[in-house]
């Protein structure tokens, strides 16, 4: 089963593509987590997208799509995979789509994770690494312009999803046990045996 997670910055879509993994076998794909190891790896496209990424917005296209066109292909996606933070433009979604169709597969479900904008600045400007760190794009000013960028550019793919009927909305407002038990309800895994 492959998914996408959808919503603002904020809105738990890491939380719970961890809780999935962990429970499900589905390899949780954060492209934000893979652009800032390679820049603290110092990789060359990682020197390339730091300032973009620090500032809060996006990484150009068909850099992200390259990405996830590799990054599906490794061994460890093959009972599915999550992604969070991927599509998050209208020409991603399309690209996705064209990818899996030639692979002769597809996205199973999606799932928009709703959550009030005003709530997710106080929310990340109190999110901590496990280290104590903070991401410098969790400061407030970043934050507005992320849910801005959000707003202009990801908001926008919601009807290419809902036009076809794939769009499952999930009220991210309610403790993180009650949004994984939604998601599980809506993808109807069953909560004794893991779904392969
Ligand atoms: P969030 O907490 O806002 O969901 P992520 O950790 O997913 O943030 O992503 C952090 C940053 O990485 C984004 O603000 C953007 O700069 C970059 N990024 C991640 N995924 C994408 C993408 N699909 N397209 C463009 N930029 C991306």
């Amino acid at each position: 089963m492959n998914i996408i997670l959808l919503g603002p910055p904020g809105a738990g879509k890491g939380t719970q593509a961890q809780r999935l993994e962990q429970g499900y076998g589905l390899k949780q794909i954060s492209t934000g987590d893979m652009l800032r190891a390679e820049m603290a790896a110092g990789t060359p496209l990682g020197l390339n997208v730091k300032s973009i990424v620090e500032s809060g917005s996006f990484v150009p296209d068909p850099v992200m799509i390259d990405l996830i066109k590799s990054r599906t292909l490794q061994s460890d996606c093959a009972h599915g995979f999550i992604l969070d933070g991927f599509p998050r433009t209208e020409s991603q979604a399309e690209a996705l789509d064209t990818m899996l169709a030639a692979r002769s597969m597809k996205i199973d479900a999606v799932l928009l994770l709703e959550v009030d904008a005003e709530q997710i600045v106080g929310r990340l400007a109190q999110r901590r690494a496990p280290d104590g760190t903070r991401r410098a794009d969790d400061e407030p000013d970043t934050v507005r312009h992320r849910i801005q960028v959000y707003r202009d550019q990801t908001a926008p793919i919601l009807p290419y999803y809902e036009n076809a009927g794939r769009l499952i909305r999930i009220d991210g407002m309610q403790s993180m046990d009650a949004v994984h038990d939604a998601i599980v309800a809506a993808l109807k895994l069953g909560t004794t045996t893991p779904a392969r």
